[in-house]
């Protein structure tokens, strides 16, 4: 048996919240110095101000809102308030729960490749300097994602996916991929397939998502080097079994792929997709895969 799925328990598009029952006392040590210092007297009314914004920005699902500007409060405590990010950075008072909120996700779910080694700040703190260390404000990404990514706007046709809020059918197919094979190459182009399972915002998000992180050319040697490894087992099912041996091979893996991953994950587009691909299952893998034909089945000539 050949084995391919070897990412189990990838994380894409979406995520389990994180704990957020320690927020007050992760507030505290964010506004004091190891050695007891303050940085900034939190009274208990600055608590209970924080707290009522943290209600508020789950009940708006993370998501822009007058409400959530908090650019009235004392200028003083806005600042402190952005510093205590320091402190949630590596080696910082908070570190632990860097390490955890990184925990949250195997791979970058906005990319489903990269290692999430950074937070983001899903409202940025530039404008939303109270949300500084909200756990569900920071989502782990990776390196390159965070690069691209342009802080989340409030222009609506301009946002990110929230990986702890937004909510994505796990039943409805809509991380596709149209799949071409010219000469001896394959090229492939992911878009979100709209249906009436997909909230239109949602909807709306994800197309901005992976134009905006150029999902189409980093993913392309992912691509290649996942089909690559499986190139070798789709030849011998090939020489033994013909077309019907590769689809139901495809087949398998892709359904191998959704039980682990689910069908939104890249690699089940890529799979399901190919699957279906009458030329590539019928030898057309060959050339674009770089493999041998190691039989060659001569005719023998009619000597009759
Ligand atoms: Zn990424």
């Amino acid at each position: 048996m050949y084995c391919l799925n070897f990412i189990t328990l990838t994380v894409m598009w979406i995520a389990e919240k994180p704990n957020t029952t320690e927020v007050v006392s992760q507030l505290k040590t964010a506004m004091t110095y190891k050695k007891g210092k303050l940085k900034y007297l939190l009274t208990d009314d600055d608590i209970q101000v924080v707290q009522e914004f943290y209600k508020d920005y789950d009940y708006f699902n993370g998501q822009w809102h007058p409400q959530l500007r908090c650019g009235h409060l004392k200028t003083g405590f806005l600042d402190a308030m952005k510093n205590t990010y320091k402190e949630v950075q590596n080696g910082g008072r908070l570190a632990s729960l860097r390490g955890s909120l990184l925990l949250g996700a195997e791979f970058c779910p906005f990319c489903g490749v990269g290692d999430p080694k950074t937070l983001d700040h899903y409202l940025p703190i530039s404008v939303f300097q109270i949300f500084s260390i909200y756990p569900n404000n920071l989502v782990p990404i990776c390196n390159t994602c965070n690069n691209i990514k342009r802080a989340s706007g409030e222009n609506v046709d301009e946002r990110f996916v929230h990986f702890y809020f937004d909510l994505l059918p796990d039943n409805f197919h809509f991380f596709d991929v149209t799949i071409k094979l010219i000469g001896s190459s394959l090229q492939f182009e992911f878009f979100i397939r709209n249906g009436k399972e997909l909230d239109n915002d949602i909807y709306k998000k994800l197309v901005f998502q992976i134009d905006k992180l150029e999902l189409n050319s980093r993913l392309r040697k992912y691509i290649t080097k996942y089909l690559n490894a499986l190139g070798p087992s789709i030849q011998t099912v090939y020489e033994s079994s013909g077309k019907v041996g590769v689809e139901k091979l495809l087949t398998s893996t892709a359904n191998n792929i959704k039980k682990h991953d689910g069908i939104n994950h890249w690699t089940y587009a890529v799979i399901f997709g190919l699957s279906k691909h009458q030329q590539f299952c019928d030898g057309g893998f060959y050339d674009p895969l770089a493999l041998d034909r190691l039989v060659q089945i001569t005719q023998p000539d009619k000597l009759v």
